[in-house]
């Protein structure tokens, strides 16, 4: 349920609707934007009667939320939400960015080099893990620590926004102190006890979507991070397991418009873990930003036959710079 208040809706009288809300059991969460204050019921185990409010003084309206998901909803929040970087960066509708860099920090020689081709090119983010969830616990795990310190002198020379990823507790808490943006990853996109601790930071979250998740799943799991007070929350649709054998994934473009639907949340799109190999990137880039994308995530190395990750599917950097050209045309919407 959500509670409307007139425009006029005095701080006594939005006061009063917490406590009734409170009263009875549940939990009252004001819904940040629009120029009505809001109020969301959560908590409830059941329908709650909105006679109990619509006729107190200042309610303009009760609206029944009647998805699962409460505060991802367009339901709950009619306008799309936009989030606010540093330097002017910010992301949501009409706002396009670009998010791009290795799979993974190998040195700082690398990510400075690559740091500064993705920038030149038009990036406001650089992306690349410093601890990485891998298939076989043989394969390259990310330098820890000292791949957090490379992203924090990336930032400091280029000035790029970082997006970086959290795959525990334990990195969740360095990570929070060196990124812009957290990345909660595919494999983890169900951890709940790591969605709480991410979502009670408070700090900008990218959730990318589970490789078997379904839409509502995606969503629940952007409930858990807004339903611990974060309202920065960005979903990146990465693709899904398909059957064919000629992309690593599928990638789901019809989340774009569906989410857009559902869900006031920004939605940015990574072809890169979708396509697998680097002929793939572009053409589903393109398609993404077409199709309504916020943003792209795209993984970019200077030597990808010699990344200790996910090489076969970075494109060179001139490669990501013929794209950035190609994607401004596209965008109507302007860059970030
Ligand atoms: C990544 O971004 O490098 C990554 C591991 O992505 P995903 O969680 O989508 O597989
Ligand atoms: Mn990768």
């Amino acid at each position: 349920m959500l509670i409307v208040m007139d425009k006029d809706a005095t701080s006594d009288q939005i006061a009063a609707v917490v406590t009734k809300i409170e009263g009875l059991g549940y939990v009252a969460q004001p819904i940040p934007g629009g120029e009505r204050v809001a109020i969301g019921i959560l908590r409830n185990p059941g329908p709650v009667d909105p006679a109990l409010f619509v006729d107190m003084p200042g309610v303009a309206q009760a609206i029944p939320v009647s998805k699962p998901y409460k505060l991802v909803s367009r339901e709950m929040k009619r306008t799309d939400t936009v989030i606010s970087f540093p330097n002017g960066v910010e992301v949501g509708r009409g706002r396009f960015v670009l998010m791009a860099g290795p799979c993974a920090v190998e040195s700082e020689t690398q990510a400075m080099t690559i740091a500064k081709l993705v920038k030149n090119a038009g990036a406001q983010f650089f992306r690349g893990g410093a601890y990485k969830p891998r298939t076989s616990p043989y394969s390259y795990q990310g330098m820890g620590k000292a791949g957090l310190k490379i992203l924090a002198k990336v930032r400091e020379e280029t000035g790029l926004l970082i997006v970086t990823e959290a795959v525990d507790n334990e990195s969740l808490k360095l990570v929070a102190e060196y990124a812009d943006l957290i990345q909660i990853g595919a494999r983890n996109m169900q951890n709940f006890p790591l969605l709480r601790k991410a979502g009670a930071l408070g700090r900008p979250v990218l959730l990318k979507r589970g490789l078997y998740a379904t839409l509502e799943e995606w969503l629940m799991a952007a409930e858990y991070l807004m339903a611990e007070g974060n309202t920065q929350v960005i979903l990146c649709e990465r693709g899904i397991r398909g059957i064919g054998e000629h992309a690593r994934n599928l990638l789901d473009l019809a989340t774009i418009p569906a989410v857009r639907r559902e869900s006031h949340l920004p939605i940015v799109v990574d072809p890169s873990h979708a396509a697998g190999r680097r002929d793939l990137v572009a053409p589903l880039a393109r398609a993404a930003v077409a199709a309504g994308a916020d943003g792209l995530i795209i993984e970019v190395h200077h030597e990808p036959e010699k990344a200790l990750s996910d090489g076969a599917q970075s494109l060179y950097p001139e490669q990501f710079t013929a794209l950035t050209r190609d994607l401004q045309a596209l965008n109507p919407g302007g860059w970030s």
